[in-house]
């Protein structure tokens, strides 16, 4: 599969919650809830787990990812991802790489153009 970059580093390709949404999977959905509840301790139900991916205009968006703040930032920006940005690494997207440093690697490696 060709990859898919969020614009925030996540690789939307090897989600759960994208493989369960295209694979239309129940039991994926169920253990995917079930992980994220417990990792971001929150109350997250089978049926929230619907997205098909960050840059998919029109499409189905997780929860969190449709308000997601770097999301509408990229967006506003024009950019696909914040690898692209003229303002990389801002402030924002440095709070996000303290929970998910595998981001920084893949937008790091886009902003110098690898
Ligand atoms: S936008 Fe959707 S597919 Fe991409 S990381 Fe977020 S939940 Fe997963
Ligand atoms: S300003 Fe920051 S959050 Fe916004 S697109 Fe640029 S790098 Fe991403």
């Amino acid at each position: 599969m060709t990859e898919m970059i969020s614009c925030c580093g996540l690789r939307c390709d090897q989600c759960g919650a994208y493989l369960a949404t295209q694979n239309d999977d129940d039991e994926k959905r169920a253990e995917v809830a079930e992980n994220w509840s417990r990792i971001y301790k929150a109350d997250i139900k089978p049926e929230h787990i619907n997205c098909d991916g960050c840059l998919q205009e029109g499409g189905r968006h997780f929860n969190y990812c449709s308000v997601c703040e770097i999301r509408n930032c990229a967006v506003e920006k024009g950019v696909e991802n914040c690898g692209h940005c003229g303002e990389y690494a801002c402030e924002i997207i440095e709070k996000f790489f303290e929970m998910v440093p595998d981001a920084r690697t893949l937008l790091d490696r886009i902003h110098a153009g690898i």
